[in-house]
């Protein structure tokens, strides 16, 4: 049996799950992950959180994660000087799931949600899952948002929702605030419509978050992630800053109990451990750095990068350059972006390594 032999939802239908290639070679730089396994004495502090709360695992955790958002907020008030309170910040297993809760109440049957393309693909498909309408609004030739362009999207569509993605997956480009305030005000002047800045990589980014825009915009929500700069995909935990009136309304959709006591623990503890964590995230910048121009000097067509990552190209035939890479050791990712590869900075030998496969692959080209 298959699966369109199932009486499944229609819009599923034909659809692909999200998926990278989880491929056993020396060298992976393909997922956006940061390569510093987290030090020692936050792993003994893990163990130790955890092991307090396996001590109540008979109950369920703090179903609000106050103690959590706390230190959520106050790690975004610290590294952004714009306060934040506990009441702002609501957390979930990954900012997928974050994303997946604003779309359950905001979008659904009847709604639309716009992003401008290409983008994480996950934001058309929690989309769809969640029964709201996707419209791919575009970008430029440079991958930068056009704003007259998504202006007329904005008031021909008229989403529900609208996703700007900063610094942008797969490209790596920020996107400026003047942008992303004349897109909030210009959606407002047709409905009410909420804009979510995923701002997943912005750590790693040169611009500033735009978290202090949020005042005075209901509408605006900020979300992020401890799984690219706090080294800690594993982990799955995702949160957003918004009005306090936003995290009442996700509380509607949210599972009962949805943040584990053990994740719970084991993010505070990762909190504890901040500016180490961060003191990574600057070797990963002036590596990503390094690689954007290493990757010039070899000819090749970089788009600038706000992320941890880096779009490379243009190749005629991009499937055979990618597997050429792969065979020297080196997974990269295709996003199927025309033209274009994408590499995850790594630690100092792995990029070694991958300039080494680049530089002998094009030269066969
Ligand atoms: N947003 C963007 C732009 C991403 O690239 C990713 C992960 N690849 C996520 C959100 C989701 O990350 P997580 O669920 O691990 O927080």
């Amino acid at each position: 049996m298959k699966i369109d032999d199932l009486p499944i939802r229609d819009e599923l239908r034909g659809q692909s799950p999200y998926g990278a290639p989880q491929l056993d070679v020396p060298v992976q730089l393909n997922t956006n992950e940061n390569p510093y396994p987290l030090p020692e004495p936050l792993v003994a502090r893990i163990a130790e959180r955890v092991a307090e709360a396996a001590r109540h695992l008979n109950r369920y955790p703090d179903r609000d994660a106050v103690e959590l958002r706390e230190g959520l907020a106050a790690y975004l008030s610290r590294t952004t000087g714009f306060a934040v309170t506990r009441e702002q910040v609501w957390a979930a297993n990954g900012s997928n799931e974050v994303l997946q809760q604003l779309l359950q109440t905001f979008g659904g049957p009847g709604r639309s949600a716009l992003g401008f393309e290409p983008s994480y693909s996950m934001h058309a498909l929690i989309s769809r899952g969640t029964g709201t309408t996707w419209i791919s609004g575009p970008r430029r030739e440079d991958f930068t948002v056009d704003l007259d362009a998504a202006l007329v999207a904005l008031r021909e569509h008229r989403p529900d929702v609208v996703f700007v993605c900063s610094p942008n997956n797969p490209t790596g480009t920020a996107v400026a605030a003047d942008t992303v305030l004349a897109l909030y005000d210009a959606a407002q002047a047709v409905k009410p419509t909420m804009v979510i800045v995923d701002e997943a990589y912005v750590e790693f980014s040169h611009r500033a978050s735009l978290l202090p825009m949020l005042e005075g915009r209901p509408h605006l929500v900020v979300t992020r992630t401890m799984s690219k700069a706090f080294g800690a995909a594993g982990l799955r935990l995702g949160y957003l800053a918004a009005d306090p009136a936003v995290v009442d309304a996700v509380q509607l959709v949210r599972l009962p109990y949805h943040l584990s006591a053990v994740t719970q623990a084991t993010a505070l503890a990762c909190l504890e451990h901040t500016d180490t964590l961060l003191g990574y995230v600057e070797r990963l910048k002036s590596e990503r750095d390094r690689l954007v121009a290493a990757l010039r000097d070899l000819g090749l067509e970089v788009t600038d990068s706000d992320a941890n990552f880096i779009q490379f190209g243009r190749f005629a035939d991009t499937h055979a350059v990618w597997q050429a890479i792969l065979d020297r050791g080196v997974l990269v990712r295709d996003n199927g972006v025309p033209g274009r590869l994408r590499v995850t900075a790594g630690t100092p030998a792995e990029n070694d390594a991958f300039l080494e496969a680049v530089a002998t692959v094009i030269k066969e080209l």
